[in-house]
């Protein structure tokens, strides 16, 4: 890749592994008949490998995983025979009571059935803790077995408090080690392992280098790292940890924070416009390396297996999506994006009220393309059919999430969710020839009073492990909690977006499997993250809000938890999307719009 003369690489380095290293330093004659304890990120097969060498060498070693350390002992140390009721103390941080409830995800639903589980907060103030911290904040479980016994486990969960890259106050898990000599001593410390060393450099390679004045700073920002580390599927939906998968999402996010502060704009600001920036993450190789490079858009387009409409297993290929959309007739409508690729949507005239169909704003979110195009297949059959269908938005970030996925495909990829610009379409300026110009035309052609807009958020635990566990902005969308309704409204419309989410969520109520489907989520959610704050209808959360900027006076957006979901479930999510839309648009069209 060296080669070619339009890819400028910024950093390109390996990290020595932190096993190896411990075993390097502590392996050795002089430390024999101590005991060594370590927290790193690795996964079990290394941790345990680097064990069996230090036992070699005389000493008794034992290694955790930094990341999410009461899953991991639950997985790796406890014995489940007999297990018939667990108390889980937890520690609570002033500033994010709930955080270690949240990394302890998903647990409760690993549980053997009839087990009964109580968490309790450790002790009874909230814990401060110092970069001088001399031991790790802890969970204590206290075990009872069916046969009486009871026992007691002191789970460690070792955390560091620091600033991160946008110079905010976090704690986060971090690398620590523990040596007992064998006359009892014990010495402790923060150990900076290979996975946080290799953040920590693509954070520094972006603070020292020189950036053009004018936005978009790049075509595309590349971090290209390889992990050896492999990802872990838990015994529960889409549940797995990865390392990988985390690192993808603090490399993305942290990036578009650095050039949000950069830009003197709020952290999470969507209109701002970097460029596209790209971590892929695989898993292989012997250590960890990254390759920061700046490199020319990608306006290629990988091509995905055409598939059957209805029963979808995967997400649709591009040249399908425009079959299907030709197919329609009606009016065609034309943006373009930054690299070129073209944005359509069909304009259907009929004698019913105009709605708006929309999908992929978000490009990861792929359940939404197949339930609009099959509403829009079930509608178009109607004379009287009005409605604009949009079913890819983003082509852009939908390239870029298959490609994305042909290294990892179990992974959320958020770095696919905005544009190539690197916004969200939906902060684009209005009368521009990018994304959301088709969301204008379509208005414009239409006059549309309904906006349904397809989306989708995470199927698995989304986490930053490296700044502070809970992702900053996302606080409400890391782990599922069911497919859910948002709905936006212009003032005066109060009443008609009440009379919506009412007739809506009836009918979804009759879409097999989808109410017991959000009750499961939900019932797991609240065990770890407190109270759903939705209110609820049929057995559905919807929040309903009022927003005077919207091009249409109602606006409703779905919310299926999608992202990496394959197969039978991704089936699942796309029949709620179409139903969804079905129901909204014949609801639409007897609603009563007196503004
Ligand atoms: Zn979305």
């Amino acid at each position: 890749m060296t080669n070619n003369p339009r890819i400028e690489i910024l950093l390109e380095r390996s990290f020595p592994r932190t096993t190896r290293a411990l075993l390097d330093e502590y392996a050795t004659p002089a430390y024999q008949g101590y005991q060594l304890e370590a927290w790193v990120f690795d996964d079990e097969a290394e941790r345990q490998a680097t064990e069996t060498a230090f036992k070699a060498a005389g000493i008794r070693a034992r290694l955790r995983s930094a990341y999410k350390p009461l899953v991991h002992f639950f997985l790796e140390e406890f014995s489940w025979a007999s297990l018939q009721s667990l108390v889980i103390e937890y520690p609570v941080l002033a500033h994010a009571p709930r955080r270690f409830l949240l990394e302890a995800y998903p647990l409760a639903g690993l549980l053997p059935q009839g087990v009964a589980l109580r968490w309790e907060e450790v002790g009874t103030t909230p814990t401060t803790i110092s970069t001088t911290i001399s031991t790790p904040l802890h969970y204590r479980v206290r075990v009872e077995r069916s046969t009486g016994e009871l026992e007691t486990y002191w789970v460690e969960a070792p955390n560091r408090q620091h600033l991160d890259h946008v110079d905010e106050a976090q704690c986060s898990p971090c690398g620590w080690l523990r040596l007992t000599s064998p006359n009892g001593e014990v010495s402790e410390s923060i150990v900076e392992t290979d996975y946080e060393a290799l953040f920590q450099a693509a954070m520094a390679t972006l603070s020292s280098t020189q950036w053009q004045t004018a936005s978009p700073y790049f075509e595309e920002l590349n971090f290209t790292v390889q992990l050896p580390c492999s990802d872990r599927r838990l015994a529960l939906d889409d549940e797995h940890i990865s390392l990988a998968e985390a690192l993808h999402e603090e490399l993305y996010f942290s990036a578009l924070e650095y050039f949000q502060r950069r830009a003197g704009l709020a952290l999470g600001d969507r209109s701002i416009q970097p460029g596209q920036i790209v971590p892929e993450v695989s898993s292989q190789g012997e250590r960890a390396y990254l390759n920061v490079s700046l490199r020319p858009l990608d306006a290629s387009q990988l091509p995905r297996a055409e598939v059957e409409l209805e029963s979808a297993q995967q997400a649709l290929g591009v040249e399908q999506i425009e079959a299907l959309l030709a197919a329609l007739d009606g009016q065609a409508l034309h943006a373009k994006t930054r690299a070129g690729r073209a944005v359509e949507a069909r304009y259907i005239v009929g004698s019913d009220r105009a709605v708006m169909i929309s999908a992929g704003q978000h490009a990861n979110e792929t359940s939404g393309v197949v339930g609009a195009l099959r509403a829009a297949h079930h509608l178009s059959a109607e004379r009287e059919a009005h409605f604009v269908i949009s079913p890819l938005e983003n082509p852009d970030g939908y390239a870029l999430q298959g490609r994305l996925i042909a290294t990892q495909p179990r992974h959320m990829h958020h770095a696919a969710r905005y544009t190539a610009f690197g916004n969200d379409l939906q902060s684009q300026p209005l009368g521009q020839p990018f994304e959301h110009a088709i969301r204008e035309q379509a208005f414009a052609l239409s006059n549309a009073g309904l906006h349904i807009n397809l989306h989708g958020y995470p199927a698995h635990e989304w986490t930053r492990p490296l700044s502070g566990y809970v992702p900053r902005g996302f606080e409400m969308w890391t782990i599922p909690k069911g497919f859910f309704l948002i709905l936006r409204h212009q003032p005066g419309y109060e009443t008609a977006a009440e009379q919506l989410v009412e007739a809506v969520t009836q009918q979804l109520a009759q879409v097999p499997g989808l109410v017991e489907f959000n009750a499961a989520q939900i019932g797991l959610f609240e065990t770890h993250a407190g109270a759903l704050t939705f209110p609820m209808l049929n057995g559905f959360p919807y929040l309903i809000s009022e927003d005077g900027n919207q091009l249409t006076p109602l606006m409703l957006i779905t919310e299926y938890p999608d992202e990496t979901l394959t197969g039978e479930p991704f089936v699942q999510a796309h029949t709620a999307q179409m139903a969804t839309v079905v129901a909204a648009y014949n609801a639409f069209q007897t609603l009563s719009l007196n503004a």
